[in-house]
Parts: C-alpha cells; sequence; structure tokens
C-alpha cells in the first residue's frame, strides 16, 4: 500500500470521527492540524467558518451537550466509571451540519492537577478566547449564587485574559450562559439577574489595565443566557430544549441566530492550523500574547506561502505559455498580451486567499511577488527583443538587396534608405511595443539603440562601397570623355596648346565634379567626404593630362624633327623644296630649327589650375539657377585662377638638353644633305 492510500484512510478516519485532539494531556500540541481540516474541507473557506469553545466544571455535560448540539463525538463519561475525568486538554469537532469548529476543554475542578491545573485553566482560557466567538459557560443551578465556585473562578480568569488579549483591537465575544438541570424553582429572569449580579462583582475585582478602569463589562461581551432541564429525568423536555438551542447555533436564517460578523476573529480558514500553533506555542513560552501582532506574523507566514504557491504556478504556465514557444518560433507578435493575460492571472490567485490577511502585509507580499514575476517576464522580454532586432535588421538587408540591385548606383541614395529605414522602425516599433508588459517599467529605447547600430553600420558600409563605385564610374567617365580630345590637341600642336589644355581640362573636370556633387549629395556625404572625394579626383584628373602629355613626350625628338622637316623639306602648299633656288640656306635653316626647338619649349611643361575647385566655387556651381552667370564669368575665373597655376613639367632640364643634342645631330644631316644639293648645282 502506497504512503498516500495509508493517510488517506487515516484522514478518513479521522474526518468520520469529526474529532481531533488538539492539545494532550502534556500539553503538546498533536497530529497534524492542517491534514485534519483540510479533510473537513475547512481550509478554503475563507472567512465562512466558526468557532465555539466551551467551559464549566468536571462532568457537568459539558462534552454531552456539544455532541448534542453540533453532531460531534467528543468523549463522554461512562456513567458506570463515576467522577473519572474523560476529556485530556484540548479537543476539536467539527459539527455535523456546518462548517463550525467546536472546542472541548478539559474539566475544571480536576483534583489531581492542583497547582497545574489552574495554570492549565488559565492556557486553555486563552487559546478558547483567541479563536472561540462564542464561549458557552456551562453551569448548574445550584451553582448560581455559590460565588466561590469552580464556574466563577474560570470567569474571573477569561475576563482577565480577555483584556490581555485584546488591548489594542476591540474584538466582542458573546458568551452564553447554559444553566443545567434548571429546575423552575426560581424563576428563569430571577436567575439570570443572580449571574449578572454576579459576573459584575466578578468585573469589579479583576485586575484592569490602566485605560480599561472604568469599563464596564458590555464593552468586551455580549451575554446570552439558555436553561436546559434534567437530561434524564425529563427527557422529552430536554430534547425540546436542546433543539432549539442547536437553532440559535446553526439556523443562519433564526431571529436569535448566535454567530454575529463582529465576533469572528478574522482568521483566515487556510491560515488557521498555522494560527492555533501559533498562538499555543505563544501561551506556553509564557510571552504576552498580542493578538494583532499575532495575527500579523499569521499574515506574513500565509501571504509569503501564498506568494510561492503561486510563484510556482506562474514558473510552470510561464514554460507552457512562453518560454518554449519562444524558444520554438523566437518571436511571439503578442508577447505583451500573453504576459500580461499570466500576469493577471497569478495576481488575482493570490489575491483570493491573501486578501484575507492583514491588507498591509498581503500587499507588500503581492508586490514582491509582482516583482519576482516581472523579473522573469523582463528575461523573456529581453530573449524575444533580440531576436527582433536581428530579424528587422535581415528584414533591412533585403529590402535594401532589393532596392539596390545588381549595385545600381542612385541620386538618390539617402532618400530611399531613409524611406527604407522608416518603414522599418514603424514595423519594428510596432512590435516592440506589443512586446512590452502594459503597465510596467520597461522600455524599448535599448533595443531601437542595438537595431539603430546593426542597421547604421550596415549602411555605413554600404555607402563606402557605393561611394567607390561612384568615384571609378565618375573617373572613367572622365577619362573617356577627355582621351580622344587631348589626343586631339596633341595630334597637331599649336601654340596655344597651353590654354586650350587648361580650358579643356577646367571644363572637363567641372562637369565631373558637378556630377560628383549630385551623387553625393544624393548620399547624404558630409562636407568633409565631399571635400576629400573632390580632391582625390581632381588630382587624379591632373594625373591624367600629365602622363598623356608625357606618353606624348616621349616621341618628341620624331615630332621635333617632323616640325624641322615641314618648314626645312617643304615650300608653300607642301610641295617638296628645291634646295637649288634657295637663296639664303643658313637662314632657311635656322628658321626651320626654330620649329622644333619651339615645339619642345611649348610642351616641357604644362600649367594647370593649382585648386580650381575651391568649395565656395564648388558652391555657386550648384546653384543651378545661376548657371549662366557661371559660364559668363568662366574667363574671369580662369584669369583669376591663373595666378594659382602649377607647373607640372613633362620635359625636364637633363631631358631638354639630351633632347635638343640628338634634334641637332639629327638635322645635321639634312642640312648637309641641302647643301650638297646645292653645291652639285
Ligand atoms: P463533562 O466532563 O463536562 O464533559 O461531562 P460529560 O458530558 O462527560 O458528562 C458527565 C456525566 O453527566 C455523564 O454521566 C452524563 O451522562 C451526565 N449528564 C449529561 N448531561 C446531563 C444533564 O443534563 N444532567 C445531569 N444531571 N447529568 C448529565
Ligand atoms: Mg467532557
Amino acid at each position: 500500500m502506497s504512503k498516500n492510500k495509508k493517510e488517506e484512510i487515516k484522514v478518513h478516519n479521522i474526518s468520520n470521527t469529526r474529532l481531533f485532539q488538539l492539545i494532550d494531556g502534556e500539553e503538546k500540541m498533536v497530529g497534524n492540524t492542517k491534514d485534519v481540516m483540510k479533510s473537513w474541507d475547512i481550509l478554503s473557506k475563507g472567512n465562512n467558518y466558526h468557532t465555539i469553545g466551551i467551559i464549566g466544571c468536571q462532568s457537568s455535560g459539558k462534552s454531552t451537550i456539544l455532541n448534542l448540539l453540533f453532531g460531534t463525538n467528543f468523549p463522554v463519561m461512562d456513567e458506570t466509571q463515576g467522577l473519572n475525568q474523560t476529556t485530556q486538554g484540548i479537543w476539536m469537532g467539527k459539527s455535523e451540519s456546518s462548517d463550525t469548529l467546536v472546542l472541548d476543554v478539559e474539566g475544571t475542578d480536576s483534583s489531581e492537577r492542583g497547582e497545574d491545573h489552574i495554570k492549565f485553566e488559565r492556557k486553555s482560557s486563552l487559546f478558547c478566547l483567541a479563536i472561540a466567538e462564542i464561549l458557552i459557560v456551562n453551569l448548574w443551578e445550584t451553582d448560581i449564587g455559590r460565588y466561590d465556585a469552580a464556574n466563577y473562578g474560570l470567569l474571573k480568569t477569561v475576563f482577565e485574559v480577555n483584556l490581555e488579549l485584546f488591548t489594542t483591537e476591540q474584538s466582542r465575544t458573546l458568551i452564553c450562559f447554559l444553566v443545567r438541570d434548571f429546575t423552575g424553582t426560581v424563576e428563569f429572569p430571577l436567575l439570570k439577574k443572580k449571574i449578572l449580579d454576579n459576573i459584575n462583582l466578578i468585573w469589579d475585582q479583576i485586575q484592569k489595565p490602566e485605560q480599561f478602569k472604568d469599563s464596564k463589562i458590555e464593552q468586551f461581551f455580549d451575554l446570552q443566557f439558555f436553561n436546559l432541564v434534567h437530561k434524564i429525568l425529563q427527557p422529552k423536555k430536554f430534547n425540546k430544549g436542546v433543539k432549539q438551542i442547536k437553532d440559535f447555533f446553526l439556523d443562519k436564517n433564526n431571529t436569535f441566530y448566535l454567530f454575529k460578523p463582529e465576533y469572528h476573529r478574522q482568521i483566515p480558514s487556510d491560515g488557521l492550523p498555522d494560527y492555533l500553533q501559533n498562538i499555543w506555542d505563544t501561551i506556553l513560552t509564557n510571552k504576552a500574547l498580542d493578538i494583532p501582532t499575532q495575527k500579523e506574523m499569521l499574515s506574513l507566514f500565509r501571504c509569503d506561502e501564498i506568494k510561492n504557491e503561486c510563484f510556482k504556478e506562474f514558473e510552470t504556465l510561464l514554460l507552457e505559455r512562453i518560454v518554449e514557444p519562444l524558444q520554438k518560433d523566437k518571436i511571439l507578435p503578442e508577447l505583451g498580451r500573453l504576459m500580461n493575460k499570466l500576469f493577471n492571472e497569478i495576481i488575482e490567485e493570490y489575491k483570493i486567499p491573501a486578501n484575507r490577511y492583514v491588507q498591509e502585509v498581503s500587499k507588500q507580499k503581492q508586490e514582491e511577488l509582482e516583482e519576482k514575476m516581472n523579473e522573469e517576464l523582463f528575461k523573456q522580454f529581453t530573449y524575444q527583443m533580440k531576436n527582433v532586432c536581428k530579424n528587422f535588421f535581415k528584414k533591412f538587408q533585403k529590402k535594401f538587396e532589393k532596392e539596390f540591385k545588381d549595385n545600381e548606383i542612385s541620386l538618390e541614395f539617402a532618400k530611399k534608405i531613409n524611406q527604407l529605414k522608416m518603414v522599418i522602425y514603424e514595423e519594428f516599433g510596432n512590435i516592440s511595443n506589443d512586446s512590452l508588459l502594459p503597465n510596467s517599467s520597461w522600455d524599448i529605447e535599448q533595443f531601437t539603440l542595438e537595431l539603430e547600430n546593426l542597421i547604421d553600420n550596415y549602411i555605413h558600409e554600404q555607402k563606402n562601397q557605393a561611394l567607390k563605385r561612384i568615384k571609378k564610374k565618375l573617373y572613367d567617365d572622365y577619362v573617356n570623355r577627355i582621351t580622344p580630345e587631348l589626343d586631339n590637341l596633341l595630334g597637331f600642336i599649336e601654340n596655344q596648346i597651353q590654354f586650350k589644355v587648361k580650358g579643356l581640362f577646367t571644363s572637363m573636370t567641372k562637369y565631373t565634379i558637378f556630377e560628383f556633387e549630385k551623387y553625393l549629395k544624393g548620399m547624404e556625404a558630409t562636407e568633409e567626404q565631399m571635400n576629400d572625394t573632390i580632391n582625390q579626383f581632381y588630382e587624379k584628373a591632373k594625373q591624367v593630362v600629365i602622363d598623356k602629355f608625357k606618353e606624348n613626350a616621349r616621341f618628341i625628338g620624331i615630332h621635333m624633327k617632323e616640325r624641322f622637316d615641314e618648314k626645312f623639306k617643304y615650300g608653300e602648299n607642301h610641295t617638296p623644296r628645291d634646295f637649288t633656288i634657295v637663296s639664303d640656306l643658313p637662314q632657311l635653316f635656322e628658321t626651320a630649327t626654330n620649329e622644333g626647338i619651339n615645339l619642345l619649349n611649348l610642351l616641357k611643361s604644362i600649367y594647370l589650375p593649382k585648386s580650381l575647385m575651391n568649395p565656395e566655387g564648388r558652391n555657386n556651381n550648384l546653384n543651378l539657377d545661376e548657371e549662366e552667370e557661371v559660364i559668363e564669368n568662366e574667363e574671369n575665373e580662369l584669369e583669376k585662377e591663373a595666378e594659382e597655376d602649377e607647373e607640372h613639367v613633362i620635359i625636364d632640364d637633363k631631358e631638354y638638353e639630351i633632347q635638343i643634342k640628338l634634334y641637332k645631330k639629327d638635322i645635321e644631316m639634312s642640312y648637309r644633305e641641302a647643301m650638297s644639293i646645292q653645291q652639285s648645282n
């Protein structure tokens, strides 16, 4: 048989008897109160349960009447055994037909116990008063008026104890005087008066704390009086009386229903087992029994337990509803709503039992629970947001690749990127906000920054690559446009070549720079980037011209000779010269020689504007409205800029000397030939 089954049977037996010994004869709390109350189905009742206790002399029929009124089964003294004590310690029973807990206490005149007995009486009275809403004082008619009877001593204890217990929080208790073996010899109203007189006498005599010095008994207790005839002698009448009193306790609709709300101790039933234990421990250690503090301690203990139970439940549901789906799908579009639902569910679950306890305490524990859940939920939120960032970055990359397919160069690079970003950030904002736990202090800033960072780095990289492509394209265009023009100029070199090259170079670079500006503006390049890019280009653009001239200079000897020949060997209309009719050959030779040297001089250096494209000039160019004006002013500008022209040596001095020497050698032959033709004539 499993352990559980065994326990089940044990509890079942207890619930059958609806009886259990709470505190034994050794003043020890015995048994598992929680299990018993659970089997009685009391734990879930909140404040919807009642408590009642009884005091009175040994063998005065207390257990008997409790059993008759509440259907409990407290042990009753067997008539054959005489006056032996039956009920040891404190017993608890459950009413047969209602959620009423009944406390039955050991008799009060036990001769065996002596001093200890008085102490136990005080302890059990404290215990009953801390719990019971109604206290039945069971007494014989014959004892009424006997001030020294055990009952009155007991009452004295009850009153004193009550003042000890409830000094700060006013809680009323109902005392029901139940007169047994009522004969009717003395009218009941008269008996009532006698009891009251005695009570007032006791009240006057007890030691009262300063603040209650002049208090009346009614301030603390409601009093009720009942009687019952002799059980054996008048059984019928006795039973009728029992039935009547039973209704006062059990029938909520009875006009004299006795369990009034103000008597309730307001200990939620699920906290009752701990409360009983606490109270008894405090009583045993002889500490002052401060009920409000006890209640607070209980609240602290129970609310903490409820909090932990709720958190466990939360963890299970979190795993099931959020953690696992999130691991699988990476992003839950309605994470915020899911979290909120779970959060509220758990808080509701907490509130139902916890709100029955001291408000401040239950609130404090609720806040702790909220904080713990918040922490766990935030972890999931962070996990999701990391995925959201990754996801949206990928989305952005895809959109970017689609927009700039085949590395297409766009004049609206930045504009298009900004549009893509706007779409992405709006969507990102929506899903991020839907991921937040409502009413929390969380925000998405950190993750927005994270995404921005990813995207901005990516754009930066893409921009650099696009810039490289633009640089290459515009440079190639420039080279393609200027090369044939330069070839043209160098094909037949005129005296104005310097001026023409400069003009060509200026207009071509201006055009390209204007293109650069358009693209870079479209890219939202910085001023610095703009200057750097254009300056780089400008230097390269100069180099193209210089290189072309240098390439040309490699054949300078041939060109010089051609120039010479043209002048020397050919006459007007390109006809070969007849040297026989040349009158001044040395003069002709000198003129022709100078033609070649002139060419060498023309190509020795070229002069290009050092920094034609200063930023101000560029800005002017950008202003399309003023374009005409710019062209008009171009000549003036050229003049102005001439001062800043930079010399680029194509043929250095050494090379110049070599070329002259070679040239002279080369043309010497022509002179000699011409002379020999003349002489042969
Ligand atoms: P307890 O010690 O106060 O719990 O008393 P019990 O309920 O055990 O009863 C003690 C004895 O009194 C038993 O023998 C009962 O049968 C008897 N008894 C019960 N009720 C009455 C009653 O109303 N009148 C009289 N005279 N005896 C009673
Ligand atoms: Mg008894």
